[in-house]
């Protein structure tokens, strides 16, 4: 399973358009906690003994060691000298510790990540990069290796004999500093389920330590090459810890393109959320798991136990009680993530009810603003790793007056008392990320024909502004309906103002869409003076594109809540097709075609300066496994919002140049249209989208997009 830094990256809010940039402002939002909390838990018991054993393993008897090393595409030569030990965990073979002079050799093979590995690896010191012959090789000169595994060869075959000794300084050092669930979670997985070939080592390198993991289990098939970076002092209680920053990823036993296994479904999903008073939040879960194979045993979710607020405080969220069909079950609950071990193993097919209840005082509002916001944490069970949500939900909240609060979907039911506010809504599925939020808000219904959108103004109502907000949205998605012929997903969409700056998002049923949206430029003037408008100047600025935003959250209806993403890698399929469908929908929309193609030009100047602004390597497919420097979130930002957009663009234009003005255009429809009703409610993948366009388009696609969306070459057009 991906480490720690890429599931970080695949875990930001998907339809932030506008990220927070760097890594101390990620930790500093409410919501992105990383951490690894030693506190003990009722019914968490026994696993996390076992965890605790497989985290801080026993030295053991030591090892013969004269050859070369295996783990994944990495070689680790003993030098002279050097000898290997046992490592121990629940008084099994888990591990060798290598101690003394060694050389490891990592090998980048595969070609699309190549170019990505070799713009990281500038980051790191103490190694040599050797580029030759279709292979980057990665070599790391190292006084200690320490290679995690239940079934490494080497280690089973070692005599038995008295342990002796403790873990070295510069391991304990790793280790006490990490903020990771592995090596224990997924090594815990690979035993239960019966999976082979699970490896995580640190080597401690002369400057830069650094992590692999190999993980050739069906749900991950992949492995990742990080270096260790300490937390910048300004994170609060997570100064110092160590995350792992990426420096190579590879598929192992497929192509990139290829996808990974799916263990298990969350198929029905009842959420009861009770705020009574202040910032606490008690939520009650009760999630129908269907297993997709034999010899499911335990289980993974993204469940968050603690929270940083913006005082830099820890704020806990706590597992009260977990069952699994009625009955109380064995589960570990630490460093956002959830193990839940199931009284038997299920075989495909067979499902489980898991009900869980947490609290926690995480109702955190931004800046002491009027509203909290659930959903860019995992504020209830979410399977993670080889797990999918694919879930109906049915959403209840009771919050303290005066706050109101909104859940997704149909809204079922609405009541108030004096203390409280209540919702229940019902989100049809699949769906997947369910959020809620309260606040002091002011709703407007927007109708047009058939469709309605309800608009909520944050703090006082704004007509005029909800008002043209909702013809935006039922235009673009009047205009996407017809195109795709696909219904829009959420028939009570939501659009809910949010008293910040510069974004949107788009989790099912909500778009959420910070205040310059609800900005009309005599608005912006008049609110110059309040507190939070950073200055008339900006707010003026801000207001520009807000059109375009607002219809890019709509597109996101089906791209991806339509034609499903489950892939960070396949991100794009999300960000890129919405982008360039909402700006194709705008221009329609415009009566005046002067006009349009004036709007149109305009949004491709942008995608070629965002498309050529990437850094050096980095590609549309690979943008999620970027360093963790601001220039390369920002390049995450121009790949799937520019050169996305772009690489459909190209391929419109090249139709048209082919197959002339009308059939061009005919066919470049069409194959988006064929796209999302082939893939209504079902995973898609970029090799589908290739696949259409080839039998669409009598031509091969393939090389085009091994060039501009799986590799790193860049795309202008005129
Ligand atoms: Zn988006």
């Amino acid at each position: 399973m991906p480490l720690r830094a890429s599931t970080r990256r695949a875990g930001r809010p998907r339809h932030v358009r506008s990220v927070r940039l760097s890594l101390v402002a990620a930790l500093l939002l409410p919501g992105a906690a990383v951490a690894a909390s030693a506190q003990t838990a009722p019914g968490a018991g026994e696993l996390r003994a076992i965890a605790d054993g497989i985290d801080r393993p026993a030295v053991g008897a030591v090892v013969p060691w004269s050859s070369p090393l295996e783990v994944g595409r990495a070689r680790i030569t003993p030098g002279a000298g050097a000898s290997a030990r046992m490592l121990v965990a629940e008084g099994k073979p888990v591990g060798l510790l290598l101690d003394g002079q060694a050389t490891v050799a990592y090998r980048v093979e595969d070609r699309f990540s190549i170019p990505v590995a070799t713009h990281n690896l500038r980051r790191a010191s103490g190694i040599t990069v050797d580029p030759a012959a279709g292979t980057l090789t990665v070599t790391i000169p190292v006084t200690g290796a320490a290679v995690w595994g239940w079934d490494l060869r080497e280690a089973v075959a070692a005599p038995a004999a008295p342990a002796g000794g403790g873990l070295p300084d510069w391991l304990t050092r790793i280790l006490d500093g990490r903020l990771d669930a592995n090596p224990a979670r997924d090594l815990m997985l690979a035993a239960a389920n019966g999976d082979d070939g699970y490896r995580w080592a640190v080597f401690h390198g002369t400057r830069d330590d650094f992590l692999l993991d190999v993980d050739p289990r069906p749900v991950a098939r992949a492995e990742h090459l990080a270096r260790f970076m300490e937390v910048t002092r300004d994170a609060g209680p997570y100064a110092g810890r160590l995350i792992p920053e990426e420096m190579a990823a590879q598929p192992a036993g497929r192509a990139w393109w290829e996808p990974a296994a799916v263990e298990f479904l969350a198929t029905d999903t009842d959420l009861a959320a009770r705020n009574e008073q202040g910032e606490h939040l008690e939520v009650t879960s009760r999630t129908r798991l269907e297993s997709l194979r034999d010899g499911l045993r335990l289980l993974t979710f993204a469940l968050t136990d603690e929270l940083l607020d913006p005082h830099l405080k820890l704020r806990s969220y706590r597992i009260g009680r977990l069952t699994v069909d009625g009955q109380p079950a064995r589960y570990l609950h630490r460093t956002d993530s959830l193990l839940v071990e199931l009284p038997r193993a299920l075989r495909k097919g067979e499902s489980v009810l898991l009900e869980v209840s947490v609290q926690g005082d995480v109702l955190i509002r931004p800046e002491g603003s009027n509203y909290w916001r659930l959903g860019n944490f995992a504020w209830y069970p979410r399977p993670f790793g080889g797990g999918r949500e694919w879930s109906e939900f049915r959403i209840r909240a009771d919050v303290a007056a005066p706050f109101v609060p909104f859940g997704p979907g149909e809204t079922l039911e609405r009541s108030a008392t004096r203390e409280s506010n209540h919702v229940a809504t019902r989100l049809k599925g699949p769906m997947e990320g369910a959020f809620l939020l309260a606040g002091k808000y002011t709703t407007q219904r927007v109708s047009a024909r058939d469709a309605h959108v309800d608009v909520s103004s944050y703090a006082m109502p704004k007509k005029a502004e909800a008002e043209r907000l909702g013809n935006i949205v039922l235009a673009v998605r009047s205009c996407l309906e017809s195109w795709t012929g696909v219904p829009y997903p959420f028939p009570d969409l939501q659009v809910i103002e949010v008293n910040d700056w510069g974004w949107g998002q788009a989790p099912p049923g909500f778009v959420f869409i910070t205040q310059e949206a609800f900005l009309t430029p005599a608005r912006a003037r008049l609110d110059s003076v309040d507190d939070y408008a950073p200055s008339i100047t900006d707010a003026e600025v801000f207001t520009r594109g807000v059109n375009e935003r607002v219809a890019h959250e709509i597109a996101h209806g089906w791209f991806p809540h339509v034609a499903k993403v489950s892939r960070a890698e396949e991100n794009w399929l999300s960000e890129s097709l919405a982008e360039y469908s909402s700006a194709y929908c705008l221009q329609q929309a415009m009566g005046d075609k002067r006009q349009g193609r004036f709007f149109f030009d305009r949004q491709l100047a942008t995608w070629n300066l965002w498309s050529s602004s990437a850094v050096e390597g980095a590609s549309i497919y690979l943008a999620g496994h970027l360093a963790n420097t601001e220039k390369d979130a920002a390049s995450w930002r121009y790949l799937l919002y520019g050169r996305g957009p772009l690489a459909v663009h190209a391929i419109r234009k090249e139709l048209v140049r082919t197959k002339g003005e009308k059939e061009g255009e005919a066919m470049f429809l069409s194959w988006l249209r064929s796209y999302v009703k082939s893939f209504t409610y079902k995973p898609a993948e970029t090799r589908h989208l290739i696949g259409i366009l080839n039998q669409i388009s009598g031509q091969n696609w393939q090389p085009f997009f091994e060039r501009h969306v799986y590799g790193p070459e860049g795309l202008k057009i005129d």
